[in-house]
């Protein structure tokens, strides 16, 4: 069975979910930020990392 963990990148200018991944959080403890393009805001943010639940 997998580890990982189905997470959501959030962004961090209009808190819309863009991205999904996937993360192993026994090897990963720091939270992820990752600049992505968002359509909402119509440029490059930051997207943080949401737990799905
Ligand atoms: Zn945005």
């Amino acid at each position: 069975m997998s580890q990982d963990t189905l997470i959501k990148l959030q962004c961090k200018e209009c808190k819309e979910i863009n991205y999904y991944s996937h993360k192993n959080v026994k090897k990963i403890q720091e939270k992820l930020e990752i600049k992505k393009h968002c359509p909402r805001c119509k440029k490059h943010t930051v997207h943080i990392e949401k737990k799905k639940k």
